[in-house]
């Protein structure tokens, strides 16, 4: 197999094990660890060495993990890629049981903007974060949890009940999307919910639990194409860019900069939140690891101004059979490369500046890149670069790999783009 699809291979891997945006913070935290990333606590005094490498977490959910090659980003600067460990979905709400005939149902409501007839007839499973009382009261203990094999479906309607489903369904979140799990008879006397959680993770029944926890599709994501060209796999928005990241930030031979790489969480539904990219997270990081190496706040502003940011998710690729929907003179095609991301209303960071920095970036890693702009008349997405810029005031440009179906259940990208990302990224590092 060529070392392309083997990363390719490796991606789907790292997807199959991340289910949720905790269990993606958890496997990057593993892989930090054994190569040889140091556990900073937020509530701990830092001391850092000149080559130290370290990581940080908050909420389990998002993650920041740098490198110290200088004791002066003053004059030498940060380099930060950003990317988001979430993905669109459904969660599973409390008091979730609902009984309809002998059928019983999880209430669930939609996390972000999933394409929702692409859950349809799929094998679900469940998995996230559970809290329970610990010692003190203000810290209850925290574990993850993954069923792994499939408890659920949302079954559609049957074409002979619904003509016309084919001319597009209107699909209501609370009525339609809600998946069965079991049949029973009787009447319902207990919280099977509650029950499988203790049974997967031995906590006792008396104690209160809460959780977080979400649906997701248990099929392992796969190369296909007659040369197995593309990834068709759920949650590439944005784990792939995750992976490409860290991947990156371990392989490269780092220039004298502070090399980072910031795995935000809820940008799917807005970044506002503690552990999102429109929280202090990675500013108050920064000015720690200034405070920590001896600055002071003149120089933190130095470091800043020093400093560049690149802002990785997925973009979107022309589709061959909707060639109307494409912008007519910037048609971004699988397996061309990273995608940097134009707009005139600034929902992307990217300008002549930064496009210049990343243009010549790819120069040396030596793979190609495109430029994606929306339709005039379609608005677009947004992503964490803009949101991060607000906070910080720092260069920054938006890219992301090319990708088919951004939001559905399973996405497609090129296997070669994940190569070409992840090559850019370290060239990034290393220049
Ligand atoms: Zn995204």
């Amino acid at each position: 197999m060529t070392k392309t699809k083997q990363l390719a291979n490796n991606l789907i891997d790292f997807i199959h094990n991340s289910p949720t945006m905790f269990h993606a913070t958890s496997m990057v935290k593993n892989n930090l660890e054994h190569n040889g990333f140091i556990h900073l606590r937020q509530e701990d005094k830092w001391d850092l060495d000149q080559g130290g490498k370290y990581y940080v977490t908050t909420n389990d959910s998002a993650l920041i993990a740098f490198i110290v090659n200088t004791k002066n980003p003053e004059k030498d600067g940060f380099r930060m890629i950003g990317a988001h460990t979430d993905s669109p979905g459904f969660r599973i709400k409390p008091n979730s049981q609902i009984k309809t005939e002998n059928y019983l149902s999880l209430n669930t409501e939609v996390y972000g903007g999933p394409i929702l007839a692409s859950w349809f007839d799929r094998p679900l499973s469940i998995a996230g974060r559970i809290s329970y009382s610990g010692e003190h009261i203000l810290e209850p203990r925290h574990t993850l949890i993954d069923l792994e094999e499939a408890v659920g479906v949302i079954p559609n309607l049957a074409i002979h009940m619904n003509r016309d489903i084919n001319k597009g369904v209107n699909l209501n979140s609370q009525k339609d999307t809600l998946p069965i799990i079991e049949t029973i008879n009787e009447q319902i006397n207990k919280d099977y919910i509650k029950e499988i959680i203790c049974e997967h993770t031995g906590i006792s029944m008396d104690k209160f639990i809460d959780a977080d926890l979400y649906l997701y599709p248990t099929e392992k994501g796969s190369l296909i194409g007659m040369d197995k060209e593309f990834v068709l796999a759920p949650r590439l928005d944005n784990l792939a860019m995750v992976y490409s990241g860290i991947g990156a930030l371990l392989g490269a031979k780092h220039s004298s900069c502070i090399s980072m790489m910031i795995c935000f969480d809820n940008e799917e539904v807005g970044s506002r939140t503690k552990q999102g990219a429109d929280s202090p997270f990675l500013s108050s990081t920064i000015e720690r690891i200034m405070i920590a190496l001896g600055k002071d706040q003149e120089d933190y502003h130095r470091a800043i101004a020093k400093s560049f940011l690149i802002s990785a998710d997925m973009a979107h690729a022309y589709h061959p059979n909707y060639p109307e929907k494409q912008d007519p003179t910037n048609k971004v095609l699988l397996g061309n490369g990273p995608a940097i991301k134009v707009s005139a209303n600034q929902s992307y960071t990217s300008d002549s500046d930064s496009a210049v920095v990343f243009a010549d970036i790819c120069k040396v890693a030596n793979v190609p890149y495109q430029t994606f702009v929306n339709r005039s008349d379609q608005p677009g997405g947004s992503t964490i670069g803009p949101v991060s810029a607000a906070h910080l005031d720092v260069r920054s440009i938006d890219i992301g790999a090319p990708m088919l179906g951004m939001h559905s259940c399973f996405e497609l990208i090129s296997t070669v783009d994940i190569a070409h990302t992840t090559l850019a990224f370290k060239a990034f590092f290393q220049v």
